[in-house]
């Protein structure tokens, strides 16, 4: 193989020069991001970060492994017809691609301020603001605005959180089991059924037409994927970028992987856009072997999804995928643990959520392996 160019400055590109290297590509390896900054871990972000200043910086050394970081370099556009990636200072030819480019959190209308946190600078310009006293407003009651709300709890702010759904994370994880989250929100000022219509110069409003003033506005209501620079390129999206299970997209010696991928999962049997951290961590090991192949079967990235988030106090694991068809049963193991298993109408585990018991999640992860297996 010669040029590999990998596009993104994330944990999926800092991962996939490491495997590259590891599986024995010798030939060039360059990688285009956007930040200026070195690849950094992004969960701690919304964690310790917003309290204390802390360095994420993963520790892949590029020059060890012979990378061409190109670092405040973002790709413009792919050619549709030639194998080159377009730069402002020029374009760059390869013979493979690696698109790693992550998403952007969604921004709310209006022309008020409003923070969210993707970057590191992102969240340094929101600890600044997290001050004693403060009232701040999150839009969304999403993983990330739980893990802002418990930071600025932390900090002595006043915490109000507008959200239309029913409960705290009900979109993703049902109403049943977002009503027991809705418990650990008890020191902020929670409001259901309602969302926020814009963000104004002082607060937000509200769509059942209230104004809530605001010192500092924290909107998380999801992120899209880093597409824009594609278009035209002949790579299809949908709208993350569509690709099989063996991280191939639509377009010859082009991959995808980490958050700005939409790949085809055997297991599931439908298309999945994890964005998580252990699926950037993992499909890059895939994608190296697929590139660099050995001439036999080509890997599968096909794991079971995970992740986690530490909000309130505790720590929250969710293992799997569950669909509508799947019933929920939520089990006590006495203040504060409990969990919630989804299983399919012929019973089969799906998907578990532990709230501080990473061992139960380790046995309902080797359990929906064995459950959900491809075909
Ligand atoms: C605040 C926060 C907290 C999180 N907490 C958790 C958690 O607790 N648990 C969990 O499982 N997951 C968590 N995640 C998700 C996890 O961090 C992501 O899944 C992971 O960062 C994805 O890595 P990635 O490399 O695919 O994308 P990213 O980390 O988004 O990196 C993409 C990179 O590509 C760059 N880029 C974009 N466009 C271009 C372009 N055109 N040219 C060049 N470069 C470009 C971007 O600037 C960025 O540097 C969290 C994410 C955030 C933001």
């Amino acid at each position: 193989m010669g040029h590999i160019v990998v596009v993104g400055g994330g944990l999926a590109a800092a991962r996939v020069c490491e495997q590259l290297r590891a599986k024995g590509h010798e030939g060039e390896l360059t990688v285009l991001c956007a930040e200026s900054c070195p690849p950094y871990d992004r969960p701690p972000l919304t964690k310790g970060a917003l309290n204390e200043e802390r360095d994420t910086t993963l520790r892949t050394d590029f020059s060890l492994l012979r990378t061409d970081l190109r670092l405040g370099v973002p790709a413009t556009s792919l050619a549709p017809d030639r194998d080159v990636v377009h730069t402002d200072g020029g374009e760059i030819p390869f013979d493979a691609l690696i698109i790693a480019t992550g998403a952007s959190p969604i921004r709310l209308p209006g022309p008020g301020p409003q923070f969210t946190v993707r970057t590191a600078g992102d969240a340094a310009r929101l600890r600044s603001r997290l001050v004693p006293g403060a009232h701040v407003v999150l839009a969304g009651a999403s993983w990330i605005s739980a893990e802002v709300a418990t930071s600025a709890l932390k900090a002595g702010c006043r915490v109000t959180c507008v959200e239309p759904g029913p409960a705290p994370l009900a979109l993703a994880l049902g109403e049943e089991v977002g009503s027991r989250i809705a418990e650990w929100w008890s020191e902020v000022d929670l409001r259901l059924g309602t969302g926020v219509r814009e963000v104004t110069g002082n607060g937000v409003a509200l769509s059942n037409g209230t104004q809530v003033a605001a010192d500092v506005v924290v909107t998380g209501v999801g992120v899209r994927p880093e597409t824009g620079w594609l278009a035209g390129s002949g790579v299809e999206t949908d709208p993350g970028v569509v690709v099989d299970e063996h991280l191939r997209t639509s377009r010859e010696r082009v991959y995808a992987i980490g958050d700005v991928a939409a790949r085809w999962s055997p297991r599931w049997n439908t298309r999945l856009r994890v964005e998580h951290w252990d699926d950037a961590r993992s499909a890059p090991e895939t994608v190296a072997g697929v590139i660099l192949g050995s001439g036999g079967p080509l890997p599968v990235h096909d794991p079971v999804p995970y992740f986690w988030s530490d909000q309130f106090g505790r720590k929250i694991q969710y293992v799997g995928h569950h669909g509508p068809a799947d019933t929920v049963e939520i089990r006590d193991a006495g203040a504060p643990k409990w969990s919630a298993a989804w299983h399919t109408p012929d019973g089969r585990l799906t998907a578990h959520l532990s709230i501080t018991q990473p061992k139960l999640m380790i046995q309902a992860r080797q359990q929906i392996e064995t459950a959900i297996t491809a075909g």
